[in-house]
């Protein structure tokens, strides 16, 4: 029952973010296997039932939600007949489409070559079959071998580029000074945006989407005379295609050098405590885990709990917890200050702009001791 509850609930995120990306979502298939299929990913069963739906249909594309190796891809559109993207795929494309600045094109561009290099034997496959194949194979070879060199090439241009951005923005966080820099982090769509418009009254770009912040801003903020320096990263998602997490750096470097990591959670999420899991791992892969954190739990105006009778003897689910339950729970172990908010309402922000002057002021203190 709980494995179900989670696969919808990984269904509903790939619906997310297939939504963010401009497509419809007509149908969900799902399968339990105990291994993928190393060459198809799914069973022949599967993928003939998935045929004959989209073909009946008329279905364009087929998204899965994982990243699928370059020979299942090839597999499953000769099986499937149709369009196939993965989940790496996928999220790339939603960065593609909100890059702003150039270094966030930049950015997505060389993840975008370093996830279709291997999988270049696939296009190479589908020219064969429109030039009719046979006899092909000398051409096509000729031409894949030309577009690699072209691919290697771009990439390593790709990333002199990104170096030399990455140098003067390095020069940039140096020149900041000794001000207290915090980082807001989080899952994607948990508020972050939001959060950082209310602190700063400035207008950062917030909406119901997927990743809907690339670039990261960085504001300055005010909290009862403290001045100190606020980023807003990119939002954290699960699986979180490698090629992404390795282009995406600088943005990081935000985070890795970060004094105070402000950790935005969305409580009205049912799984906000995976959600939790993974941001903490990318913490843990940049080696940011040990920095000072407070902990927000944000959307508290839209949380709710079915509260069960006392003679329901079914088993209790997260969501049943109330709020008070909560902090109740593993919250009461945390060694980090911890606040429940809305981003929206403004509930508790008092309580929250004095936790974070709170570390905000240690920080500093430690920075300029001053006798007296
Ligand atoms: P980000 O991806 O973490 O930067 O999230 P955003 O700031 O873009 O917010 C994502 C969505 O959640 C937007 O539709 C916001 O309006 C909404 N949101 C943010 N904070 C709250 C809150 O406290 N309560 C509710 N109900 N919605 C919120």
């Amino acid at each position: 029952h709980q494995d179900e509850d989670k696969l919808q609930e990984y269904m509903d995120e790939l619906e997310f973010l297939a939504f963010t990306a401009g497509a419809t979502v007509d149908r969900r298939f799902t399968q339990k296997l105990t291994q993928p299929d190393s060459k198809t990913f799914i069973g022949s069963g599967k993928a003939q039932e998935i045929k004959e739906y989209v073909k009946e249909n008329e279905i364009g594309t087929v998204i899965f939600d994982d990243e699928l190796s370059p020979s299942q891809l090839k597999n499953l559109e000769k099986e499937i007949e149709v369009k196939i993207l993965d989940r790496t795929n996928l999220i790339l494309d939603i960065f593609a489409q909100r890059a702003q600045t150039s270094y966030a094109r930049t950015q997505v561009e060389l993840a975008q070559y370093q996830y279709l290099l291997p999988r270049l034997t696939r296009m190479w496959t589908h020219l064969e079959r429109q030039k009719g194949g046979i006899g092909m194979r000398g051409p096509g070879e000729t031409e894949i071998e030309t577009d690699r060199r072209i691919i290697r090439d771009r990439i390593s241009l790709l990333k002199d580029k990104l170096k030399t951005i990455d140098k003067q923005m390095a020069t940039q966080r140096n020149n900041r000074g000794k001000v207290v820099r915090a980082a807001l982090v989080g899952y994607t769509n948990v508020g972050k945006s939001t959060l950082m418009n209310a602190l700063s009254k400035s207008d950062v770009f917030a909406e119901n989407k997927l990743f809907a912040t690339l670039d990261t801003t960085v504001r300055k903020v005010v909290i009862g005379n403290l001045p100190f320096l606020l980023t807003d990263t990119v939002g954290f998602i699960r699986k979180l295609p490698t090629q992404l997490v390795e282009s995406f750096k600088s943005t990081l470097d935000e985070v890795r050098e970060a004094d105070l990591l402000i950790h935005v959670v969305d409580i009205s999420h049912e799984s906000f405590e995976d959600h939790i899991d993974s941001v903490n791992q990318i913490l843990m892969e940049i080696n940011a885990h040990q920095k000072p954190m407070i902990m927000v739990f944000n959307k508290i105006d839209d949380f709710s709990y079915e509260k069960k009778d006392e003679d329901d003897l079914t088993p209790s689910t997260n969501k049943n917890i109330s709020l008070e339950e909560w902090t109740k729970t593993w919250m009461a172990k945390s060694k980090y200050p911890t606040v429940f908010i809305s981003a929206l309402t403004k509930e508790n922000f008092p309580e929250m702009k004095k936790m974070i002057y709170d570390e905000v002021m240690k920080i500093h203190i430690s920075r300029f001791p001053y006798n007296d």
